[in-house]
C-alpha cells in the first residue's frame, strides 16, 4: 500500500468509494433515464481498459476501498472482464474491501460466473416491475425473462444480489408489494429510489416522481416495517420487513437529503471526475493521467478535485422549474 495521504474533503468527510461509469452506453432506454434516441460519446473520448485500471489503483493507493462499475451498462462495454479481473489483484492485496457492479442483468448469464471468479460478492440488478410487458414500456428494448436468467446465473455463481427499482408514480408503485415478495423470497434485498432530475428525457419527470415517504406509509398498511442499522457504505436507508423477513432500503434523494455522510465521488468513461452526483463542478483527469507515464499528476489532480468536493446536491423536482437539476443523464456520471 502506498504512503499517499487519504483523500478528506473540506468537511472532514473521508473519501473511500468511487464509483466508476465504464461507458455511457446501455442495451436498454429507461425512460426515466435516457430518451431513445442518445447520441454517446465518441469511442475516441473514451479511457480505455488499462487507464481505467490505472486510475482506479491511484485512487486505491489513496485509501479507496470500494470500487462499484456502473454505466451505462457496464457489461455492454467491450473487454470489461479484463478490468475486472485486474482489479481484482487488489481484493487480494486486501488494499480493496470491495469490487462490485450496477448492471442491468441483461448480460449478466454470460458473465455472473467469471464475476464471482475475479472476486465480486455481491452486485446491484436494477428491475423496476415484474410484468414483462410494462418492463419492456419502461426500458424500451428490455427482456425480463434475460434479466431474470441473469439474476438466476448470478446466484447460481454465489454472488449475492440487491435489486434497485426507481419508484414511478402510476407506473410501479402498485407493485411493490409484490416486488418486496419477490425479492425477500429469493433472498434478495430490495432497494427504492426516488427518481431524480438528471439529463433530459422524452417524458415530464414530475409526472413520475413518487416520494418514498408516500409509498412507504402506503406499505406499512400491509408489511411491518423495522429501522435497522444496516449500512452498505451507499446512501439507503433500511428497514426489516417483518412478514418477509428482508431487508428493504430506501434512497431518497429529493425528500432526505444524504449529503452529510457522502463518501464517494464518481469517474465518467472519459475520465471526468464529478464530485457530487447533484452538482456540475468536475475535474478531468484524463488529461493529467496521459500527460505522464508516472501519477504524480494525477495523483495531484485527485486531490485538487477532492479539495472542491461541494457539500450536497439541491435536486428539485417542481413544476415552475421543469429542467433537470443537472443537464447529464445518469448514464454519464454511472447510477
Ligand atoms: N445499466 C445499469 C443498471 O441498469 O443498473 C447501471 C447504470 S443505471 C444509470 C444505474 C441505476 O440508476 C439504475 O438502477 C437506474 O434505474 C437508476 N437511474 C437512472 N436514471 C435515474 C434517475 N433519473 N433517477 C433515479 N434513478 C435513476
Amino acid at each position: 500500500m502506498s504512503e499517499q495521504p487519504a483523500l478528506i474533503d473540506p468537511f472532514g468527510r473521508h473519501v473511500t468509494y468511487l464509483r466508476v461509469s465504464v461507458t455511457d452506453r446501455c442495451d436498454f432506454r429507461c425512460v426515466y433515464c435516457m430518451a431513445e434516441d442518445m447520441t454517446f460519446l465518441p469511442k475516441k473520448d473514451l479511457l480505455s481498459l488499462e487507464e481505467l485500471d490505472r486510475v482506479c489503483t491511484a485512487f486505491i493507493d489513496k485509501g479507496v476501498r470500494k470500487i462499484r462499475l456502473t454505466g451505462g451498462e457496464p457489461l455492454v462495454r467491450k473487454g470489461i472482464m479484463t478490468l475486472v479481473e485486474s482489479l481484482g489483484r487488489h481484493l487480494r492485496s486486501g488494499a480493496l474491501e470491495e469490487l462490485t457492479l450496477t448492471t442491468n442483468g441483461s448480460q449478466l448469464a454470460k458473465h455472473a460466473a467469471e464475476l464471482a471468479a475475479h472476486g465480486v460478492r455481491r452486485i446491484n440488478v436494477s428491475v423496476d416491475t415484474l410484468d414483462g410487458e410494462k418492463f419492456r414500456r419502461i426500458t424500451r428494448w428490455g427482456e425480463l425473462p434475460k434479466v431474470k436468467d441473469g439474476i438466476r446465473a448470478a446466484q447460481a455463481a454465489g454472488l449475492r444480489i440487491k435489486i434497485n427499482a426507481v419508484a414511478l408514480k402510476g407506473v410501479n408503485d402498485g407493485e411493490i408489494p409484490e416486488m418486496i415478495r419477490w425479492a425477500h423470497g429469493e433472498g434478495m434485498d430490495l432497494t427504492l429510489i426516488e427518481t431524480m432530475p438528471m439529463g433530459d428525457i422524452d417524458g415530464d419527470r414530475t409526472e413520475q416522481y413518487l416520494p418514498l415517504s408516500v409509498l412507504r406509509a402506503g406499505l406499512m398498511e400491509q408489511f411491518t416495517l423495522e429501522d435497522i442499522p444496516y449500512k452498505t457504505g451507499g446512501p439507503a436507508r433500511y428497514v426489516r420487513v417483518r412478514e418477509t423477513g428482508g431487508r428493504l432500503g430506501f434512497i431518497t434523494p429529493l425528500s432526505h437529503n444524504f449529503c452529510e455522510s457522502c463518501n464517494r465521488v464518481r469517474l465518467t468513461c472519459t475520465g471526468t471526475l464529478y464530485m457530487c452526483l447533484g452538482q456540475e463542478d468536475a475535474a478531468d483527469l484524463r488529461a493529467p493521467l496521459r500527460a505522464s507515464e508516472g501519477n504524480a499528476l494525477l495523483d495531484a489532480a485527485i486531490s485538487e478535485a477532492i479539495s472542491r468536493k461541494p457539500k450536497g446536491h439541491d435536486f428539485v423536482i417542481d413544476r415552475r422549474r421543469n429542467k433537470p437539476a443537472v443537464a447529464r443523464h445518469m448514464s454519464v456520471t454511472g447510477g
